[in-house]
């Protein structure tokens, strides 16, 4: 269902009163209904209420404000279409632990205590690529130390590549708490 406010009177100052909600993360879906990226609570509710988006789901509840209540979003929709170029996985950290699915790529072990490695060293020409680093255990990055991979005899689980960037897998980890946006991830 798409709902719209009509009035802004003193949103901002409202918004401030509202405490940890207002961080929750929120699914941006461009105005063809492709999702676009995550903002928080705070920042749905302003484009809400500046025209620019358009209310598609709620079910958290309300902001209540002096003069009326807003359902607090979960999922918004741009009015006007965004032309991006397509999205790509962030190399992070947390990114590479993703991808690897949280398990050291040379013992196979899963692991919360990861370490990122360059397979081809750095001090080696190796580059920050997603097909140069992988996650490994303390251990096994211990091991492996500043050699490349044929020197260390180490294999690895298989190869390192980028991330596909489908909305299932850019999204995929506010899946856990959001389940409600997998209608609006699906197929995208
Ligand atoms: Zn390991």
């Amino acid at each position: 269902m798409l709902l719209r406010f009509k009035s802004l009177y003193s949103l901002e100052y409202n918004l401030r009163q509202c405490g940890p909600i207002m961080n929750a993360p929120v699914l941006v879906l461009n105005a063809n209904f492709e999702p676009l990226n995550v903002c928080n609570t705070r920042r749905a509710v302003c484009l809400i209420f500046s025209g620019k988006a358009d209310l598609v789901m709620n079910g958290r509840g309300y902001i209540k404000t002096v003069t009326q209540s807003i359902p607090i979003p979960s999922v918004i929709r741009l009015e006007q279409m965004v032309h991006r170029p397509r999205m790509q996985v962030k190399l992070t950290r947390r990114e590479v632990f993703r991808r690897d699915n949280y398990t050291c790529q040379y013992c196979g072990r899963r692991s919360n205590n990861l370490t990122v490695d360059h397979v081809v060293p750095k001090h080696l020409g190796g580059i920050h690529t997603w097909t140069n680093v992988v996650a490994a255990c303390p251990s096994c990055n211990h091991r492996k130390g500043g050699r490349p991979l044929e020197e260390s005899q180490m294999t690895l689980l298989k190869p390192p590549r980028e991330p596909p960037a489908s909305a299932h897998y850019l999204f995929g980890r506010h899946l856990e708490h959001n389940d409600e946006w997998e209608q609006f991830i699906q197929g995208w």
